[in-house]
């Protein structure tokens, strides 16, 4: 049997809050009883958006909680983190891959065309987002190949229209979602220089060998794009267990702005974490 691998991935944008301590500690208990190894990747790749207090943050509310992990260079009798902003080398190269396969292409719509786009009928559930229309994409499928560099254009990922992208959760069960319809062709690099969310942790979990993902339920969608991902970097899919979120007092999903139901403000008035 393959050797469990998991990872804890905080993006440094705000403190994590209870939402995040509980997913961490799961992931944390699923590799413990896997008898695996937990990798700590901070996902700084969006270096306006993210700070290093913040990540030094992470680290210290997680030792605080409990929550170790496993691997990285020494430094000074703790492991220091994978992170993501000091590989950007590595994210082109997949890049170059995906656009070598014809699995990318340039693109000059940004979100906002996407959003105001016409919208299909059946786009008006709670899970709709708004879909790049088929018709956008350049015809020819190797037009990517004409670029040596991403350049100053989004990239995006052709999805195959029509096609049921099906997956067993281990906490959710099975999921499926269909490309094209519950979600579009995807930036998997940026205008801005940098490598879009779905590449970037892709590609890492690939290059980390993680075996098992654990996170939060609000990106149970995103797992259909990053399918489609694997797929085209003929990488093994690994499993995936999808964590409840918690919700605030009038139900909403936790945001970093709730500075209230921070790990470290809960801690700091004396409050216990359950996880
Ligand atoms: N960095 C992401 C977050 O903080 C998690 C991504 C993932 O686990 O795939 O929401």
């Amino acid at each position: 049997m393959e050797k469990y691998r998991g990872r804890i991935a905080p993006t440094p944008t705000g403190f994590l809050h209870l939402g995040h301590a509980k997913t961490f500690a799961l992931a944390a208990r699923r590799c413990r009883e896997a008898a695996g190894t937990l990798v700590l990747r901070i996902e700084d790749i969006d270096v306006v958006r993210c700070k290093k207090e913040f990540a030094t943050a992470a680290m210290e509310d997680l030792r605080a909680l409990g929550i170790a992990w496993d691997e990285g260079p020494d430094c000074g009798g703790d492991f220091a983190p994978y992170v993501q902003s000091q590989n950007t080398e590595y994210f082109l190269q997949i890049w170059a891959r995906l656009r070598d396969g014809g699995f990318i292409y340039p693109c000059r719509r940004s979100r906002k065309d996407v959003a105001a786009a016409p919208r299909a009928p059946h786009d008006n559930d709670d899970n709709a987002e708004p879909i790049f229309p088929a018709e956008w994409r350049p015809a020819e499928k190797d037009f990517g190949k004409n670029f040596a560099e991403p350049g100053d254009w989004n990239w995006r990922f052709r999805v195959p229209d029509g096609e049921r992208i099906s997956f067993r959760d281990e906490l959710c069960g099975e999921q499926s979602f269909v490309a094209g319809r519950d979600f579009g062709d995807f930036v998997v690099w940026r205008r801005d220089g940098i490598p879009a969310y779905e590449l970037a942790v892709v590609a890492d979990d690939i290059r980390m060998k993680i075996t098992e993902v654990v996170r939060g339920r609000d990106l149970l969608k995103s797992t259909a794009r990053q399918i489609l991902l694997y797929r085209a970097l003929a990488a093994t899919i690994p499993k995936w267990a999808h964590a409840p979120l918690v919700l605030d007092a009038v139900g909403r999903r936790l945001a970093k702005r709730d500075d209230a139901l921070s790990v470290r403000a809960i801690l700091a008035a004396g409050g216990k974490i359950e996880i």
